[in-house]
């Protein structure tokens, strides 16, 4: 009985021993909020080429698929993707949300770990994490 016992405090001395920060990590990714002012009649969109990096698509892409959702036009100035109207900070992120939903996140398990490809007319995104291959609509 007693060496049950040592048994069991060991085992949960090893548990608590483990490290888990790997698996934090992994669970811990999460859709980055994109930060917005309104200046005038533009629309500034200050970490917008950050959040880019963050979900490792091409910032033309993303930027083209926001204007297209918000139906206005844009352009990059250093960091900032800048807006021409005044949009809501909200509206813009259920925008950005969209679009990670629709390019980043694998529609088979939800991993981020993806890239999209072209085959021919054609893209897909393929996922690094379970292999999934499926079609995306064209932005
Ligand atoms: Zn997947």
């Amino acid at each position: 009985m007693e060496d049950f016992y040592a048994y069991e405090e060991l085992l949960e001395r090893a548990y608590k021993a483990l490290p888990e920060r790997s698996i934090e990590q992994e669970e811990r990714w999460e859709i980055p909020t994109l930060t917005s002012i309104i200046t005038g009649n533009r629309t500034f969109i200050k970490n917008f080429l950050e959040a880019c990096k963050f979900i490792r698509r091409q910032e033309k892409d993303v930027m083209k698929y926001l204007l297209k959702e918000l139906g206005t036009q844009g352009y990059m100035e250093g960091s900032m993707l800048v807006l021409l109207g005044k949009f809501p900070n909200k509206t813009i992120n259920d925008k950005f949300v969209k679009y990670v939903k629709n390019y980043v996140l694998c529609p088979i398990c939800g991993k981020p770990d993806t890239t999209i490809i072209k085959e021919g007319r054609l893209k897909f995104i393929k996922c690094e994490a379970c292999g999934a291959r499926n079609p995306v609509p064209n932005i």
